[in-house]
């Protein structure tokens, strides 16, 4: 991507050495908590702290707590991780205009989320989550939170490399703040809660991320039709992303002797692609109907 000059978000928050110390929790807000990434396969990523059933259970149906009070301390992490910072804080600048334009044109007003910077592990609004969750947006705090270190977990371990896949991953967590400003993803949520079984609860999920695919498809697409940003290799390289962080490639690559579609979600491989592609090519918003009320195999 060509972002060179452009403008960087000053809703970001840089929690980078806090480590979560500090900090006070308290009940209260209610809110849910959506990554990118199933999580439950999270052990074949890395591990800080070994704690993977916190955030599961966290996944979806957030316990509700707010942050009362947050020490933040500024680590100044690597060189590189602060060029990581720097872009992350460009891609999410350019989410703020072509969402805030997007709104606009519906009669709305886009309520920009902050963006937390953090390593190792965080305390959210939706609870505490260490770096092996992966990026996740909560929707109680109305805040994305983002270990930078992930981007070297997409190139090492996902083989999934290239800024605009690592933009894809921002843009995913803005569409779960889209998808919670146009009330969607607490009825979505709601309707979990009240699914008789997991695979209901899961396939209600799978739509979630779908959407946050497809939005963050638009989003990269008025972001190159505004910016002329892409570079040969760049499309590809997001779509690579949405291949490898399927549930379907996730679980073979895992080692799963069984792939169980009930299990899935986020989609599928060709699912994520589709999604994404979908936006990415006609920025085309009236399409987002489709993924709530299509059936489940035209998803
Ligand atoms: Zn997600």
């Amino acid at each position: 991507m060509r972002l060179s000059g452009r403008r960087e978000s000053s809703y970001v928050e840089d929690r980078r050495g806090s480590s979560g110390s500090g900090m006070r929790m308290s009940g209260g807000k209610k809110g849910g908590c959506v990554g990118i990434i199933m999580l439950a396969i999270g052990a074949f990523i890395w591990w800080k702290t070994g704690d993977s059933t916190m955030f599961v259970n966290n996944l979806g149906v957030g316990q509700g707590t707010a942050i009362e009070q947050t020490t933040t301390t500024n680590s100044g992490g690597s060189q590189y991780n602060d060029e990581l910072k720097v872009f992350s804080s460009r891609i999410l600048a350019s989410t703020e205009d072509i969402w805030t334009s997007i709104f606009k044109q519906n009669g709305m007003t886009y309520q920009k989320p902050t963006m937390v910077i953090f390593s190792d592990a965080v305390n959210t609004g939706c609870g505490s989550a260490s770096s092996s969750t992966g990026p996740f947006y909560c929707s109680a705090d109305q805040c994305l939170y983002l270990d930078l270190s992930f981007f070297s977990t997409m190139k090492s371990q996902l083989g999934a490399d290239g800024d605009l896949a690592y933009a894809y991953v921002i843009a995913h967590e803005v569409g779960h703040h889209v998808e919670y400003l146009t009330g969607l993803l607490s009825k979505l949520h709601q309707q979990m809660d009240r699914a008789r079984s997991d695979a209901e609860a899961n396939a209600i999920s799978v739509r979630i991320e779908l959407l946050a695919d497809f939005y963050a498809g638009v989003w990269g697409h008025y972001e190159n039709k505004t910016f002329q940003s892409f570079e040969d290799g760049d499309l590809e390289e997001a779509i690579n992303c949405a291949h490898k962080i399927g549930d379907d490639y996730l679980q073979k690559s895992a080692g799963y002797r069984t792939i169980n579609p009930e299990s899935f979600t986020h989609g599928t491989s060709a699912q994520r692609m589709k999604w994404l592609k979908l936006g990415l090519q006609t920025g085309d918003l009236s399409q987002a109907n489709k993924i709530l009320t299509c059936s489940e195999s035209e998803l």
